[in-house]
């Protein structure tokens, strides 16, 4: 039985689903003939562009490697960013600088969470239950000294280009380092951590005397993000053996791509820290929404992209070198999330609220969604390495690329009431539930995925 039943139960009674390919292949014409699409049959001309990029907008400094911004066809607008709002997330009190030893992983560490998700967290930790996880995890920890990630800038600086030029150029070199998308934003002070944890043997004692106080602030940040790939995630049940290597084939390449970015931008002269899986000082969803790369969802702290959701993983580099900030976006998310609800009724911990608002949390809005019981999941899932079914269920990550897809986010994209409709075509067309076997290429391992038992 699945694992999911309980959740599932609620979906199991018959409902309407086809074949997308079919449909597809049948075209517009079947499709407004089924009735089902009559709001894509009346797109406006203004959706028509968006499929065909012709009306993208431009965010901040044009880009000459990538100069068209690929938004999945959502319609994305630019908002201030100001003292009440970080984006779309509204700020209603001070929002204090977390201590990295709070972060989920960090509390299963330290033993604060369940005696089987410590031990599951090492046992993640150290072989990541896969031995291709583990060795692009592995790989990732050669990034982590702090050497690596910062040092001190040339003593003499080089003639740059205005920063207008110097942000088209940052982001060329962060697209020519495979960058699938690079923002700039002003760098929210709140986003640094107050603390970076201190060693792992004084985690696991749940020792934080030594943790190192994080002092720098930069005014802005690049951010780097990465797609966690579409095919793979679309063969994956999103908590199988590849699970955690998705994550790890993002977080290692966007290591890579902001520690060479920081190394560059210190060899002119200027300031510049790099902040990726084995090594950050600032969290990374703020810097996602003031860099134009994403909204919050109802997860809690995921910020999605308006074309891969959050089928990423990003790392940044903070800098004083002069820039021009990207603003931060606004495509709707909150009004999607408000009627979707996919995630939480597919999440397997329960961690995801069904709460229709997002409420207060450290001094701003959001949905209160549970990362304890969600990290007890990861680290004791006996079925694969990790979790990312909540990515994969989501309807702006589940998207095949398709004239059709483009229509429907541009649709998903214009408040509540096309929400409803793109999520009702989204659950009729199976999204996010499927496993595509034709894609599935990864070897799974039962045996490592077991919880070692307590000695
Ligand atoms: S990653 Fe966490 S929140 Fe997302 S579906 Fe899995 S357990 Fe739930
Ligand atoms: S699945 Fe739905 S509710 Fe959850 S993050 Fe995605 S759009 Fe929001």
């Amino acid at each position: 039985m699945s694992r999911f039943s309980d959740h599932e139960g609620k979906q199991q009674q018959p409902k309407l689903q086809m074949n997308r390919r079919s449909f597809l292949k049948a075209g517009a014409a079947s499709a407004i003939g089924m009735g089902i699409l009559g709001a894509v049959n009346a797109l406006p001309a203004k959706a028509a562009d968006a499929v065909t990029n012709a009306s993208v907008p431009q965010n901040g400094a044009k880009s000459k490697l990538h100069p068209v911004i690929d938004y999945g066809g959502a319609s994305v607008r630019f908002v201030e960013h100001n003292d009440q709002w970080l984006g779309t997330s509204k700020l209603v009190g001070t929002v204090k600088n977390t201590h990295e030893a709070e972060m989920g992983f960090a509390l299963a560490c330290r033993g604060k969470l369940t005696p089987e998700s410590q031990r599951g967290y090492y046992h993640f930790q150290f072989v990541m239950k896969h031995p291709l996880n583990a060795a692009i995890g592995g790989f990732a920890m050669n990034l982590a000294p702090e050497e690596i990630v910062d040092g001190k800038p040339s003593p003499t600086k080089l003639p740059i280009p205005d920063p207008e030029q110097m942000s088209q150029h940052i982001k060329d070199c962060a697209y020519f380092l495979r960058a699938d998308e690079v923002g700039i934003g002003k760098m929210p002070a709140f986003a640094y951590y107050s603390h970076k944890m201190p060693s792992m043997d004084d985690m696991l004692k749940d020792d934080l005397t030594n943790a190192i106080p994080v002092t720098e602030r930069l005014p802005y940040v690049i951010v780097v993000m990465i797609d966690q790939h579409l095919e793979t995630m679309l063969a994956s049940t999103g908590y199988d053996g590849i699970s955690a290597g998705q994550s790890m084939r993002s977080y290692h390449s966007t290591g890579v791509v902001t520690v060479i970015l920081a190394n560059y931008i210190r060899s002119l002269g200027y300031h510049a820290r790099a902040h990726h899986l084995t090594n950050y000082a600032a969290t990374m969803p703020p810097c996602i929404i003031a860099a134009g790369l994403g909204e919050l969802t109802r997860t809690g702290d995921c910020a999605a992209h308006p074309r891969m959701g959050f089928r990423h993983k990003v790392a940044a580099v903070t800098t004083d070198l002069p820039l021009v900030p990207d603003s931060p976006i606004d495509f709707g998310m909150l009004d999607f999330c408000r009627v979707c609800g996919k995630c939480a009724e597919n999440c397997p911990s329960s961690a995801i609220t069904f709460d229709k608002e997002p409420v207060e949390y450290n001094g701003y809005l959001r949905w209160n969604s549970d990362m304890k019981k969600c990290t007890v999941f990861r680290t004791t899932n006996q079925e694969g390495s990790s979790c990312g079914r909540c990515m994969k269920v989501c309807p702006w990550n589940s998207k095949e690329q398709s004239w059709f897809h483009t229509a429907g986010t541009w649709i998903g994209s214009h408040g509540e009431a096309s929400s409803s409709l793109l999520k009702k075509i989204d659950d009729m067309f199976g999204y996010g539930d499927e496993q595509i076997e034709k894609y599935k290429w990864w070897l799974e391992w039962p045996e490592l995925y077991k919880v070692p038992a307590a000695h």
